[in-house]
Parts: C-alpha cells; sequence; structure tokens
C-alpha cells in the first residue's frame, strides 16, 4: 500500500530491495521534522530510475536506512526547455527558479547582461532550490542550474538547433506567442530545442535588444502590452510555451 507523502530526491540506485543510505540532513528532515518511524513510507527519485516507494529500515539523527518496496512513477523527461534568465534580487531569483521546475524546465541558465544588478549568483542554493521544488511537484528529475554566464558568451557557443523564444517588452504586442507561427507548429509532436530568454529589472540594453532580435535562432515575443516583473515574465512565458509545445497540450 502507497500511504507514502514525502518526497525526497536522492542521489543513489533506486530498485526493489534497494538499501539507501541518509546524510545527516536527509535524516534530519524524515525523522527531526516530519517525524517518520521505522516502517513509514517515503518516496524516493534520482533522476535515473522513475520514482520508488522505499520504508524506513532505521531511523537515526544523523543517518539513516531505506530499503525500496516498489516503483510508483516510471522515470519522466522534462521538455527540451532551457531557462534563460538575468538574476535579480534575491527572493524573486529562488521564485523564477522555484516556479520553472514546477513548470517544466530541463535547465536553468543565470545569464548576465549589460544592466543585470544582482548580487553574485549562490548556484549551490539555487540547486537546491530546484531539489525542493522538484520534490514537491512529483517530478521525477531535478533540473541542473548552470554557473552563471555572460550573454555575449552564451550566444558565441549557442547551438543554433535551440531555438531562442527571446521575451522583448518593446516588441510590437502583436507578435504575442500565442501565435502558433511564432512558437512553431503546436502540433508538433516533438517542438524541438527551446531556450526561454528573460531579461533583468532594467531589460536589455539596446545594443542586447538589436543582436537578439536578429537571431536567425530567435524567436522574439511579447507577452503583452504592459511591462512584467522579471519573475512574472519568467512564468507568463513558461505558461505560454507549454500550452503551445510543451507538456501541457
Ligand atoms: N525594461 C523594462 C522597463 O522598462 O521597466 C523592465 C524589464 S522587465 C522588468 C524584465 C524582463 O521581463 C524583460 O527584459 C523581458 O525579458 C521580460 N518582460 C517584461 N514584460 C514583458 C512584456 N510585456 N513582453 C515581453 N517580455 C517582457
Amino acid at each position: 500500500m502507497n500511504d507514502a507523502k514525502i518526497r525526497l530526491h536522492v542521489d543513489q540506485p533506486l530498485g526493489p530491495g534497494q538499501t539507501v543510505n541518509l546524510d545527516r540532513d536527509q535524516a534530519h528532515y524524515l525523522f527531526g521534522v516530519m517525524r517518520l518511524v521505522e516502517g513509514a513510507g517515503v518516496l524516493l527519485f534520482n533522476g535515473r530510475d522513475g520514482e520508488w516507494l522505499a520504508r524506513v529500515q532505521d531511523a537515526g539523527k544523523r543517518g539513516g536506512v531505506l530499503i525500496g518496496e516498489a516503483q510508483t512513477k516510471p522515470q519522466g523527461a522534462p521538455p527540451n526547455l532551457w531557462l534563460l534568465f538575468a538574476p535579480v534580487k534575491k527572493a524573486r531569483t529562488d521564485f523564477i527558479v522555484e516556479k520553472a521546475v514546477e513548470m517544466g524546465v530541463a535547465r536553468l541558465v543565470p545569464v548576465t547582461t549589460e544592466f543585470t544588478n544582482s548580487e553574485r549568483v549562490r548556484v549551490d542554493r539555487l540547486q537546491a532550490h530546484a531539489r525542493e521544488a522538484a520534490e514537491q511537484c512529483g517530478a521525477t528529475w531535478v533540473p541542473e542550474v548552470a554557473e552563471p554566464i555572460r550573454l555575449d558568451r552564451l550566444l558565441a557557443g549557442w547551438d543554433s538547433a535551440r531555438t531562442i523564444m527571446y521575451c522583448d517588452e518593446a516588441a510590437p504586442s502583436g507578435m504575442a506567442a500565442l501565435r502558433a507561427a511564432d512558437l512553431g507548429n503546436s502540433a508538433d509532436p516533438a517542438p524541438g530545442a527551446w531556450a526561454i530568454l528573460i531579461g533583468p529589472e532594467g531589460g536589455f540594453s539596446n545594443s542586447e535588444r538589436t543582436r537578439l532580435r536578429g537571431l536567425d535562432y530567435g524567436c522574439t515575443v511579447s507577452l503583452g502590452p504592459r511591462i512584467l516583473r522579471a519573475d512574472t515574465a519568467a512564468v507568463a512565458a513558461l505558461t505560454l510555451w507549454q500550452v503551445q509545445l510543451g507538456d501541457w497540450r
């Protein structure tokens, strides 16, 4: 019987009878915070073997042991979608990462642009947020949070097979991404590789805007007639893409 509600990402193999050793933080969360006891069920996933129901065999203060029982979900895969986002204030950047994981991305890339003015990005902290969001939303993978990269460097090494949906508040709102023509054929079962690009609080500079609008592999879209905060824009763009091309269809 699957009575488990708590989900935990582990970086260990999962399978029937498989032993999973918990680290101190995981043990504290399961046994100290969530008060689980021996015999309790936990849902585990590792990004490779799907989701597994496991039972607490040993509940300790500094560690613990779970034993794999049955697979509860096959290994899923995120849409082939990256989110390229200019870091903004910490709380809002955390929000962007959390919402992107819930809404379905494969990778998150912090991009520094001319007007990016946020403090240094702590990738380990954002990766922890991504893991918690994956545990909460039922994903069987955790998107990677990449090291920050400057926009010009990112474009210099870009694989043109991956289309960039460039969100530009100065784009005529007639270019709203709802039109299939802007975002490719929504009937296509596999839309190919995409990335959504969201700028910083101060927006893109004129030279960045000119370059982005001129990309052969770019698709400039408007997110409506009002200026959205970067975190709002990320959610709006992800919604548009998912409804039009993603796994919400
Ligand atoms: N430059 C804006 C201004 O004049 O206040 C601020 C930029 S906005 C806070 C941050 C980013 O969100 C933009 O660079 C863009 O990528 C995206 N964005 C915001 N509103 C948008 C809209 N209506 N259409 C398309 N993108 C938008």
